[in-house]
C-alpha cells in the first residue's frame, strides 16, 4: 500500500534533511517534488494544490527549532497535513445496539468479502454479528456470503426464493433477533455502474430497516474513479462511511487521500488483501505515518493481539529459548502467522519496510512449506533427524513438491536450530564475541 508514494515523498524530503536552513529555494524544490509525488499517486489535483499551499504556508511561518533539522520539521508539517487530508480524529462506529449496517457498492468492489471481514472484526470487538444476503440477482453472491459466514461463525440469513428486497430485510431483522444477534450487516446487490434502479432498491431497503450506518465499499485500486463513485453514491444515499478495499498491491493511494476532502465522508475501514484478516480500522494518523515510511507498529501489534493465541505464543517463546523447537512447532508457528493476514500486508506495517514488495509467491511458498511438513508423520516432525532419503522422497510425493524443496527446508531448519542453540544460555554472548572478532 502506497509504496511508490512513500518512495517519492522520501526522495523529496531526503534532499532537505541535510540542509541547515530552509530557504525559499530549497523549499520550493522539495514542494515541487511533493506535488509531483501526490499527482502521480492519483490524488485529485484540487486536493494536491490545497495541500501544497497549506504546507508552504506553515513552513514559512515556522521558527527553526533547536535540535530539530529543517527537514524533520517539514516531515512533521507534511505528516500533520496528511492526517488532515485523510480525515482527522478516529471515526468509529455508531454505538447503537443492535447495530444495523447497510453495505452498498458496485460489482467486484469487494462488498461481500468486506461484509464478512467487518463481521469478523465486530465479533472480535464483542458483538454477536449476523449477516443478511439481500442480493436477489446473483445466487452466487448469496452462496459466497454463506460460505464466509460459516467460516467466520457469523449468523446468516438468506431467502433464495424471494425477489422482494425490503421483505428480505424485515425477515433478516427477525432472524437476527431470534438469534440474539446485536450487529446486523446487510449485503446488497451490486451493479456494474451506479444506476437509478439500484439506488431505488437500496433506498427502499434503507427505509425498511433504518440502518445506523450506510457504508459504501469502494475499490481503492481504481484511484480517482473510486472518488467519483463515492461522490455519486453519497449524493444519492447520504453515506455514513467508506470502506476502501484492495489497498494492498499497487494501489497508488490517490483514492484514500482525496476521498474525504471531495466527498466529506470519512473512511472507516480498509481492505488490504483477500483473507478475512486483511482488514483494518482506518486511523488517519497511522496511515500518514505509513505513507511517510515510518511504518505502523501500533496496527501490527493489534493484529497480532487479535489473531494470535497469547498462550501459544508464550509456549513458543519458551521453546525457542530452550532451543527445543521441532518441525511440529514450526508448523504451529507458521499457522499463527498466517492468521494475521497475508505476508505483504504484514510487511507493510513494519517501519522502513513499508516500501518493500515481497516476491509474488511469498504466501504460496509458505503454503508449500506447510504442505511439506503436513506430509510428515508426527514422529518425523518431532525428530527431524529421522528423515532419510526414502522418507524425504515419500514426503515430496505426498506434498506435490520436488525432493530438493524438502532438502532445502530441512537445511534451513537445521540452520535455524543451530542458531537457537548458539543463543541458548551464554551462547548469545559467545556469538557476539565471535562477531566482534
Ligand atoms: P462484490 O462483487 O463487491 O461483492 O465483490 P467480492 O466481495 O466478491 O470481491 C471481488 C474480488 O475482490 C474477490 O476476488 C475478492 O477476493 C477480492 N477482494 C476483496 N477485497 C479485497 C482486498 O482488500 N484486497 C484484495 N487484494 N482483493 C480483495
Amino acid at each position: 500500500m502506497f509504496e511508490s508514494l512513500t518512495e517519492k515523498l522520501g526522495n523529496a524530503l531526503r534532499n532537505l534533511r541535510g540542509v541547515g536552513k530552509l530557504t525559499e529555494e530549497n523549499m520550493a524544490e522539495a514542494l515541487k517534488e511533493v506535488r509531483t509525488a501526490l499527482l502521480s499517486a492519483d490524488v485529485h489535483f484540487k486536493v494536491v494544490r490545497e495541500f501544497v499551499d497549506r504546507v508552504q504556508e506553515k513552513c514559512v511561518g515556522q521558527e527553526v527549532l533547536k535540535g530539530v533539522s529543517p527537514g524533520q520539521q517539514i516531515v512533521k508539517i507534511i505528516n500533520d497535513e496528511l492526517v488532515r487530508l485523510l480525515g482527522e480524529g478516529t471515526t468509529d462506529l455508531s454505538g447503537a445496539r443492535p447495530l444495523k449496517i447497510l453495505m452498498v457498492g458496485l460489482h467486484g468492489s469487494g462488498k461481500t468479502t468486506s461484509t464478512a471481514k467487518l463481521g469478523k472484526l465486530l465479533k472480535k470487538r464483542g458483538y454477536r454479528p449476523f449477516v443478511a444476503a439481500c442480493d436477489i440477482y446473483r445466487p452466487a453472491a448469496i452462496d459466497q456470503l454463506e460460505i464466509l459466514a460459516k467460516q467466520e461463525e457469523l449468523g446468516f440469513y438468506a431467502d433464495r426464493a424471494s425477489k422482494d428486497v425490503p421483505a428480505i430485510g424485515t425477515a433478516a431483522l427477525a432472524a437476527a433477533k431470534e438469534a440474539t444477534a446485536d450487529a446486523i450487516l446487510f449485503d446488497t446487490a451490486g451493479r456494474l455502474q451506479i444506476d437509478h434502479d439500484l439506488i431505488e432498491e437500496v433506498k427502499k431497503l434503507r427505509e425498511r430497516i433504518q440502518p445506523d450506518e450506510v457504508f459504501l465499499v469502494a475499490d481503492g485500486a481504481l484511484g480517482q474513479e473510486a472518488v467519483n463513485v463515492a461522490k455519486a453514491f453519497n449524493d444519492a444515499l447520504q453515506l455514513t462511511g467508506l470502506i476502501l478495499t484492495k489497498m494492498d498491491g499497487d494501489a497508488r493511494g490517490g483514492a484514500a487521500l482525496s476521498i474525504k476532502t471531495i466527498t466529506g465522508v470519512p473512511i472507516k475501514f480498509v481492505g488490504t488483501g483477500e483473507k478475512t484478516a486483511d482488514f483494518d480500522t482506518f486511523y488517519p494518523d497511522r496511515l500518514a505515518s505509513r505513507i511517510l515510511g515510518m511504518g505502523d507498529v501500533v496496527s501490527l501489534v493489534e493484529r497480532a493481539q487479535e489473531n494470535i493465541d497469547q498462550k501459544e505464543a508464550e509456549k513458543m517463546a519458551e521453546k525457542l529459548r530452550k532451543a527445543d523447537f521441532n518441525l511440529e512447532d514450526f508448523l504451529a508457528q507458521m499457522q499463527q502467522i498466517k492468521k494475521m493476514g497475508s505476508m505483504q500486508s504484514i510487511i507493510g506495517m513494519m517501519p522502513g519496510m513499508s516500501g518493500m514488495q515481497l516476491p509474488e509467491g511469498a504466501d504460496k511458498q509458505m503454503a508449500r512449506t506447510e504442505a511439506i511438513i503436513k506430509s510428515m508423520t508426527i514422529q518425523e516432525r518431532r525428530k527431524p533427524e529421522l528423515l532419510n532419503g526414502s522418507r524425504r522422497k515419500r514426503i515430496a510425493d505426498g506434498s506435490g513438491v520436488k525432493i530438493v524443496e524438502v532438502n532445502q527446508l530441512m537445511k534451513q531448519f537445521t540452520q535455524m536450530q543451530q542458531m537457537m542453540k548458539m543463543f541458548k544460555g551464554s551462547g548469545a554472548k559467545k556469538m557476539m564475541r565471535q562477531m566482534e572478532a
